[in-house]
């Protein structure tokens, strides 16, 4: 089978590959019908993933049909179409326990696939934990409607959920990329008064704003984000920002554009250390929130795909076939022709 393989820091290529097959109880065999290019993928290539293993199989975002399973996966079936999830996790440690599934402390726990393990751009990919890591596709749902479910939609629904946001809150979201487009569409589902993107792309702002996704698109080198978010809530700012940009000077605006008692939920992953001006914000009495998401509530997700509450296909810009990864990837690198994410299928 093809498949896209990192090779060393600043290589990708596209390799023949054999069929993967089951090696523990928990695993299951999945045909891959559709898988994305992440920006993960690129730092992976980057060399910016210390922990990611030259010679595996990328992509970690994708759904497809389960071909076989383990003796002691139950919960999905061969022939169930089904989302996967981009973490690992048994399920059973003191963190999986607690919901926190990115902490997971099994050695096969956390983001290996399509880093440390082989992943999805490719026909067939082996799940571990197939039980917590597939989650069934209502029929009505399409591939394409399903395909950020395990990892951008999780994201976003995640931070929106740590959020603390309130019917009426306005929340400004900080990046109208892919993970900050899934962040607007989450936080809709608690009622804010309003959503206020900020990005310096107009392109992705008016996007943002023409989906419903935000009601208001602020691009920082036009107009000062702080100046906005205080005129329209009596001068107070945001009551909860998202921060899903990670620019270098993104996490300084996150915590400026808040208002006092605000939480402010940091879902970027940043190149290097930031820092936390505790004297500039004392008396500010900020929460902060921030991590890794825990990918355990796709099951909900795909439930509010399939009843219309969230529709994230619009963030699809372009569809390759497997065979053209590489040109793919390039375009996707490049961000030529206002690419947004790219699908390829096997
Ligand atoms: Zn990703
Ligand atoms: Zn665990």
């Amino acid at each position: 089978m093809l498949a896209v393989v990192y090779k060393e820091k600043g290589k990708f290529a596209l390799e023949e590959r054999p069929r993967p097959r089951l090696e523990e109880p928990t695993d299951a065999l999945v045909r891959v019908t559709l898988s994305s290019i992440c920006t993960s993928d690129l730092h992976i290539l980057h060399g910016s993933v210390p922990r990611a293993v030259p010679g595996i199989i990328v992509g970690h975002e994708m759904v497809g049909v389960v071909e076989e399973t383990g003796p002691a996966v139950e919960k999905v079936h061969p022939g169930q179409r089904v989302a996967v999830n981009v973490e690992t996790f048994c399920g059973d440690c003191f963190y999986c326990r607690r919901g926190f599934v990115n902490n997971c402390t099994d050695q096969r726990g956390g983001w290996a696939l399509g880093c440390r393990i082989d992943g999805g751009q490719t026909l067939y990919v082996r799940v571990p934990f197939g039980d917590n890591g597939l989650t069934p596709i209502p029929e009505e749902v399409s591939d394409e409607q399903a395909i950020f479910t395990g990892d951008l939609l999780s994201t976003g629904y995640w931070g929106a959920r740590i959020a603390d946001i309130r019917p009426g809150d306005t929340v400004a979201v900080l990046g109208a990329g892919p993970t900050g487009a899934c962040a607007m569409m989450c936080a809709r589902l608690y009622n804010p008064g309003r959503i206020v993107a900020v990005d310096i792309d107009d392109r992705r702002l008016r996007l943002a704003v023409e989906q419903g996704w935000a009601d208001e698109g602020i691009n920082p080198a036009k107009q000062d984000p702080c100046a906005f978010l205080q005129a329209c809530t009596h001068g107070r700012g945001a009551d909860v920002v998202l921060e899903a940009a990670g620019g270098a000077d993104t996490f300084q605006t996150a915590w400026q554009i808040a208002r006092p008692n605000a939480t402010v939920c940091v879902i970027a992953l940043y190149d290097r250390p930031q820092s936390l001006p505790l004297p500039d914000m004392y008396g500010k009495n900020l929460t902060f929130k921030t991590g890794g998401v825990d990918a355990c509530h796709t099951a909900e997700i795909l439930e509010l795909i399939r009843t219309g509450k969230i529709d994230a296909t619009p963030l699809i810009t372009h569809r390759y076939p497997l065979e053209r990864a590489m040109e793919a990837y390039d375009l996707f690198a490049q961000k030529r022709e206002g690419v947004i994410k790219v699908v390829l299928r096997p």
